[in-house]
């Protein structure tokens, strides 16, 4: 920062920062050729409605297999493509992947399911986001109440004008928004008032420390509380002990994601958990 750079500042040379500059230049680098080589891959996790045990639906995870990289995790080049702005392709891209996944499901099975797609917030800002979104359900037959949009408070950090005008006009053409991770970071109650939201994401750091004792309960029933008096539905995700889920179960929560009832699957086997023994009949 400039302003930070007076007369009396040094600065060392930092092997950390070298390192971790070559790192990102050397994954983006990659990242540009992987949409098209085909690199990219979706894997489903499913949702379960606690009520009836029976899966709902599926959160949409980008999975890149890079041949010189191997597998890369989201959390290392979601930000790079970010940066980058390559995540408006890489996006788009799974936008139409998971309709298509999900129009496929559909025109198989007699259920309705629903597919959450992690929305960035550069994806937010293109003007034809909207358009997109539409043209992508369009395109796959499937209702736009069948497609929930996960975004973060990160919303709030951009031009917060531009960005809920079209998150209300997704709302209005009938598509679901989430807001993904709440609880991590630096959520604050009064986002839950100014974005047009369907779903509560509540951060696996809530469930983490869920335990019989009464206390480490409070959050969660307040948090499932709040989502309900505000008409949303609330969903608990890194579910991976069958205790947590007891417990989630008697505060009302909605719907549970987890390794306890999956970790995150390719195609294939999304389709099996719905053709299992149980017909998608899990806890
Ligand atoms: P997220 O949207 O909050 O997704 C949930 C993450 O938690 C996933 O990690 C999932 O595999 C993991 N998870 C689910 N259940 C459990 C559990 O019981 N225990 C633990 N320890 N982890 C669990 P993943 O797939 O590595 O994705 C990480 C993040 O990367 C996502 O967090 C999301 O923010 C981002 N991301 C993933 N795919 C996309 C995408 O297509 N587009 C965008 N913009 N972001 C994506
Ligand atoms: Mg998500
Ligand atoms: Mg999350
Ligand atoms: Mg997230």
């Amino acid at each position: 920062r400039a302003k930070d750079s007076g007369k009396n500042r040094y600065v060392v040379y930092d092997k950390t920062m070298h390192t971790e500059f070559n790192e990102r230049l050397h994954l983006e680098k990659h990242l540009r050729g992987a949409l098209e080589n085909k690199e990219f891959e979706l894997f489903y996790q499913p949702q379960v409605d606690i009520a009836g045990g029976q899966i709902s639906g599926f959160e949409a995870l980008i999975r890149w297999n890079s041949p010189e990289l191997g597998f890369v995790s989201p959390l290392a080049f979601i930000r790079i493509a970010e940066d980058s702005r390559l995540i408006v392709p890489i996006g788009e891209w799974v936008l139409r992947e998971a309709c298509r996944f999900l129009g496929d499901v559909q025109a198989k099975k007699s259920c309705t399911y629903k597919i959450s797609v992690n929305i960035s917030v550069i994806q937010l800002l293109q003007d034809d986001f909207v358009e997109i979104v539409l043209d992508a359900a369009q395109e796959s037959r499937i209702e736009p109440g069948c497609l929930e949009l996960e975004i973060t408070e990160s919303v709030f950090m951009e031009s917060y004008e531009r960005i809920v005008g079209k998150l209300e006009r997704l709302k209005a053409e009938g598509f679901r928004i989430a807001l993904d991770d709440f609880g991590k970071g630096y959520s604050s109650l009064s986002y839950l008032q100014q974005l047009p939201l369907s779903t509560l994401k509540v951060d696996k750091a809530f469930i983490d420390p869920l335990t019989e004792d009464a206390y480490s309960q409070t959050f969660i029933r307040t948090i499932v509380a709040l989502g309900h008096d505000m008409g949303l539905e609330v969903v608990a995700e890194g579910v991976e002990r069958s205790s947590q889920l007891e417990i989630l179960e008697h505060t009302g929560c909605d719907k549970v994601q987890g390794y306890l009832i999956s970790r995150p699957v390719p195609e294939k086997h999304a389709l099996e958990l719905l053709n299992g023994p149980g017909n998608g009949k899990v806890c």
